[in-house]
C-alpha cells in the first residue's frame, strides 16, 4: 500500500475495505517545521504544530487533556532520519539551489493523467482500510498496521488482510491475543509475512506497554518500532496525525522521480530519493506526491514497460526516450 494524495487524517474516505467511511472525508494535513524528540511531559506536539481539529474533540471524549500519547513517554532512540529543524519556523523558505527543469509542467501533466483518481490506490490505500466507527487510536493503530502489511504487497491484498483482521475486531488487545499461527493465516498472502507476524507483535506489545495502546507521533519513535520504515512513519503522520511530516517514497515513487529527473543525481534506494526530493520540492506539495506518483505508477509509468505512448510527460521525460 502506498500513500495518496491529499490525505485525509485518520478521519477517514471511502473504499472497498470500508465503504462506510465515506462520510468521513475530511481534513488535509498541516506541515510540520520542528523537531519531533521530546522528553516526558513535554507538549504533546509542540506549541502550535496542535493536529488538525479533528483530534481535540476526539480527545476529549476519551477524556485525554491532549490528543498526543506522551505521557506514556519514554525513551527517544536516536536515528539517522532527517528532520525538520526548529529554526527552520521563523525563517522564510529557502530558494533551492536546483531544481528539475521541467518539474512543474510535469507535475501538471501527472495531476491530469491523474484526475480520474481511479487507480487501486485511490480506493484501497491505507485511508481506506480502518474502521472509522472505532475510537480514535484504534484506528490510528490500524492505520499503522495497514502501513506495515503494505510493503511489498499490493494494495489489493493488503486490502483484503485488513478486512480479515477488521473482522475480528483489530486492536492492540486483539493482536496481542492472537496467536501467531492464527495471525499468519490472517495476513497471508502479504508479502514477507512471517516476518510481518513477528513485527506486529512486538509492535503491538511496544505500543501496549509505552503508549497505551496508542502509537507515537514522532517520525523519529514510529521508526523506532519493529518492522516500521520511514515511507510508513511519514504515511502514519500524514493519515493518522494528520501532520506533513517528509515526504513518503515507496518503489513508485522512487522510481519515477529518477526517470523525470527529479533527483540532481540517480538515487539508489527510496531514502536516497526522499532526501533528493526534499531538497528543492516545495513543502506544500509533499503530502500531495506519494499519492499521485503511487496511482501514477499503477497506471502508467509502470515497473516495466511504461505506457509512455500515452503519458503527457513523454516530451519531457528523460526516460521515455530510452524506455
Ligand atoms: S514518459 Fe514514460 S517513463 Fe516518462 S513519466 Fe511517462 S510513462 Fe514514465
Amino acid at each position: 500500500m502506498r500513500g495518496r494524495a491529499s490525505r485525509n487524517v485518520v478521519a477517514g474516505a471511502a473504499g472497498k475495505c470500508s465503504p462506510q467511511d465515506s462520510s468521513m472525508n475530511a481534513t488535509g494535513v498541516r506541515m510540520v517545521t520542528r523537531s519531533r524528540s521530546r522528553g516526558p511531559g513535554a507538549g504533546s506536539r509542540g506549541g502550535g504544530e496542535k493536529a488538525a481539529p479533528l483530534w481535540k474533540g476526539e480527545a476529549a471524549a476519551e477524556g485525554r487533556k491532549s490528543p498526543s500519547p506522551s505521557r506514556h513517554r519514554r525513551k527517544t532512540q536516536k536515528l539517522n532520519v532527517a528532520y525538520d529543524r526548529e529554526e527552520e519556523d521563523t525563517k522564510p523558505p529557502r530558494a533551492p539551489s536546483w531544481e528539475p527543469r521541467d518539474w512543474r509542467q510535469q507535475l501538471l501533466n501527472i495531476r491530469a493523467m491523474r484526475s480520474g483518481k481511479d487507480a487501486p490506490v485511490d480506493w484501497l490505500g491505507v485511508e481506506h482500510c480502518y474502521d472509522s466507527d472505532a475510537p480514535p487510536k484504534v484506528r490510528r493503530y490500524q492505520v499503522l498496521l495497514s502501513l506495515m502489511l503494505s510493503s511489498q504487497t499490493k494494495d489489493q491484498v493488503t486490502a483484503g488482510a485488513m478486512q480479515r483482521l477488521r473482522a475480528r475486531g483489530l486492536t492492540v488487545d486483539s493482536i496481542l491475543q492472537t496467536d501467531d499461527s492464527t495471525l499468519g493465516t490472517l495476513i497471508y498472502p502479504v508479502g514477507f509475512w512471517r516476518s510481518k507476524v513477528k513485527y506486529i507483535k512486538q509492535t503491538s506489545a511496544i505500543l501496549q506497554q509505552r503508549y497505551g495502546g496508542d502509537i507515537p507521533d514522532s517520525v523519529a519513535e514510529l521508526v523506532a518500532l519493529p518492522g516500521v520504515g520511514p515511507k510508513m512513519a511519514h504515511l502514519a503522520m500524514a493519515v493518522a496525525w494528520g501532520t506533513v511530516s517528509g515526504i513518503a517514497v515507496d518503489t513508485h515513487v522512487h522510481r519515477i522521480a529518477n526517470r523525470l529527473g527529479w533527483t540532481k543525481t540517480a538515487t539508489n534506494s527510496p531514502e536516497k530519493t526522499r532526501a533528493a526530493l526534499e531538497e528543492w520540492l516545495p513543502r506544500e506539495l509533499w503530502g500531495e506526491i506519494n499519492g499521485l506518483l503511487v496511482g501514477f505508477g499503477q497506471q502508467t509509468c509502470l515497473p516495466v514497460h511504461p505506457r509512455c505512448q500515452g503519458c503527457l510527460n513523454r516530451t519531457l521525460c528523460p526516460a521515455a526516450r530510452g524506455l
